[in-house]
């Protein structure tokens, strides 16, 4: 597809129509219009539309209910590509998906240490160039999402501060669209995480949800109504900088004592006397009784920062992701029974709370997502 033909997809009815067609598919023509509202006649031409573009298909799988079995629709998965990149902080993953999220292809690329920007783009570039290689057609991929770490300028698809990159301003969306001629979408890593596991997790029909990525630095996303949460100036998630302790270790922002302080990886290998989180966890499974009471008491500080999330957003549901989500068998059981003790209502020390099941690939689904939900989602 174009991009001219990509923009012409962004009519409020198509966009309507398609997600409805998503989110209850098999579904016929009739009860499109009746759940949407739209006339019979609007549904018909944009479905007419829709088919003749690929995007969706018919299939004789309807009920049967003594008359004529209507033509359902389905979603045409296959029709079309989408490039989600990962991008840092120590390597660059691509991964090709079609619509439904299913990963066709990958690429990895290694980030070499005091990197410029230039030298960041382009490894970025070559990566996504790898991917392109793989596909016969082209015109089949919809456009490129970016997830990176650090504050993004959602807009202009600028990574304004990457601080472990230590890079500032580089003009993601700008140098992709040029080089690569499709819409491209860049945002914050957490945040796209959020979006992935809102599209991919499995976590059933949600008004609000929240999901923690907790790895070197401590980010969250929050998605409402399906549509990620960015604030006034696009820090909204930034819980690695909740203060926490005010007489703690100062944080790389400059504030004592915020969360990331306390439970990202780097954090949790501090406290431990050890080199690494990934060392602090795999003493705690083989039973050293130091690295396991590390791991218990990072799940109530969590539990703690959780507690004064569920305060603010009062999510439906929290998901844990991020390397240090893997030692859950430590965290958990003193995240909740933090919450449990702490929250205010007995629904509130409730709140579900869950670990990623995408693991690794939460965000990078999350960066595809960005493009479905340019294509899919009523503007
Ligand atoms: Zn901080």
């Amino acid at each position: 597809m174009q991009r001219g033909t990509f923009q012409l997809m962004k009519s409020v009815n198509k966009s309507i129509i398609l997600n409805k067609i998503r989110t209850s598919e098999p579904i016929s023509r009739a009860q499109i219009a009746k759940q949407t509202k739209l006339t019979p006649p609007t549904v018909s031409s944009i479905v007419k539309e829709l088919i003749e573009q690929d995007m969706v298909r018919e299939s004789d799988l309807g009920e049967s209910k003594g008359g004529r079995k209507p033509t359902m629709l389905l979603i045409n998965h296959e029709a079309f590509y989408v490039i989600g990149v990962d991008a840092g902080p120590d390597s660059i993953h691509c991964i090709l998906t079609n619509l439904s999220g299913e990963i066709i292809d990958r690429a990895e690329s290694k980030l070499q240490a005091n990197l410029s920007n230039a030298k960041f783009l382009e490894v970025l570039i070559n990566s996504i160039h790898v991917l392109f290689r793989s596909i016969n057609n082209r015109d089949k991929i919809i456009g490129i999402g970016v997830a990176m770490h650090g504050v993004v300028e959602v807009d202009t698809g600028t990574s304004l501060i990457a601080p472990n990159l230590k890079l500032s301003n580089i003009p993601i969306k700008a140098e992709l669209e040029k080089e690569f001629g499709l819409l491209v979408k860049v945002e914050n890593d957490a945040r796209a995480m959020a979006l992935g596991e809102s599209w991919f997790g499995n976590h059933g029909e949600l008004t609000s949800m929240m999901a923690v990525n907790l790895g070197l630095g401590v980010g969250a996303g929050i998605v409402l109504n399906g549509k990620l949460y960015h604030g006034a100036e696009n820090i909204a998630g930034e819980i690695g900088h909740m203060a926490i302790d005010m007489n703690g270790d100062v944080c790389e922002c400059g504030n004592p004592g915020c969360l990331q302080t306390l439970v990202s990886g780097p954090a949790i290998a501090k406290r431990a006397n050890r080199k690494t989180g990934e060392e602090v966890f795999q003493l705690a499974t083989s039973g050293d009784q130091d690295a396991i009471e590390v791991l218990e008491e990072t799940g109530l500080i969590l539990g703690i920062g959780l507690t004064n999330l569920i305060h603010i957003i009062n999510p439906e549901l929290v998901v844990i992701g991020g390397g240090v989500s893997k030692s859950s068998a430590f965290i958990l059981p003193t995240i909740l029974s933090t919450i449990e003790k702490r929250a205010l209502t007995m629904k509130a020390k409730r709140t579900r709370i869950v670990i990623s099941e995408l693991g690794d690939n939460a965000t990078l689904l999350g960066a595809v997502a960005l493009l479905l939900v340019e294509l899919f989602e009523p503007l």
